[in-house]
């Protein structure tokens, strides 16, 4: 059984074959799928999504992407959103500054409201950092993010910051780019973190894992990633699928 902790399954790229994405999902053992809605747009969707499989399960917050575009009215549909039992976790929310694509004052303010507005709703918070490493780990701390814990989304850090995160309650979450020819560096960082701390993610439609790297990412992928993870630590798939498993269940308040 596996989990794919991150994935968005209400994108417009999942439109025409949902049901087919979700159905070999289940056939490549993905137990459970967290689709997560990163924008007003997308919230009602993902929740809709999450209410008619039981298999799925919604996160909601705002990306830093998206965070330009959003008033105090929308923060108040989320938190009523935020009440339907299938909503696990707060998130993605945090900071990208590679992309910058809302303006990084901006950024900064919305990432420490939103930590506080998860606190409120007692879930725990999903975060999105890329090249902002710094940045993140500061206002974690300043906000007192593990009175919330969490995940750390698409990990791209370095091994001092993982273990700054995980000290902190925090879990680090491994996408497909795993498996890349030029990753060796990054999976050397995943050797050294101790998998009681990892979950496995897909982050569909993108970051794609070989042997499927180029083409849409999808749930069902999440094995080759979990199958890296086996062979760069050097224990079985059926080890890290069963811990990431139980991981993934502890942080986002599942039965074990
Ligand atoms: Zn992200
Ligand atoms: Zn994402």
């Amino acid at each position: 059984m596996l989990i794919d902790s991150h994935a968005h399954l209400e994108m417009q790229d999942f439109k025409k074959d949902l049901e087919a994405v979700i159905q070999r999902a289940k056939e490549s053992g993905v137990e459970y799928i967290f689709t997560v809605g990163t924008e007003k747009k997308d919230w009602k969707r993902a929740l809709e999504i999450a209410n008619s499989h039981p298999s799925i399960y919604a996160i909601l917050g705002v990306h830093p992407h998206n965070v330009k575009e959003i008033d105090d009215r929308d923060y108040s549909m989320l938190k009523g959103l935020c009440q339907n039992e299938k909503v696990k976790a707060y998130g993605e929310i945090g900071l990208d500054f590679f992309r910058n694509l809302s303006p990084r004052d901006i950024q900064l303010k919305r990432f420490r409201e939103q930590i506080g507005l998860a606190k409120e709703l007692v879930l725990p918070i999903v975060i999105h950092d890329r090249e902002a490493h710094q940045e993140t780990i500061e206002i974690l701390k300043t906000e007192k993010a593990e009175e919330c814990g969490g995940i750390i989304h698409c990990f791209s850090g370095d091994y001092e910051m993982a273990k700054v995160c995980i000290d902190m309650g925090f879990y680090i979450s491994i996408p497909g780019s795993i498996t890349f020819k030029n990753a060796d560096s990054f999976r050397e960082i995943v050797r050294r973190i101790p998998l009681e701390s990892l979950l496995v993610e897909t982050d569909a439609p993108f970051l794609t894992p070989e042997p499927f790297r180029g083409k849409r990412n999808e749930p069902s992928y999440v094995r080759y990633t979990a199958q890296k993870v086996a062979e760069i630590k050097k224990v079985s798939f059926e080890k890290v699928a069963e811990v990431t498993t139980e991981n993934a269940l502890r942080v986002y308040g599942l039965k074990l």
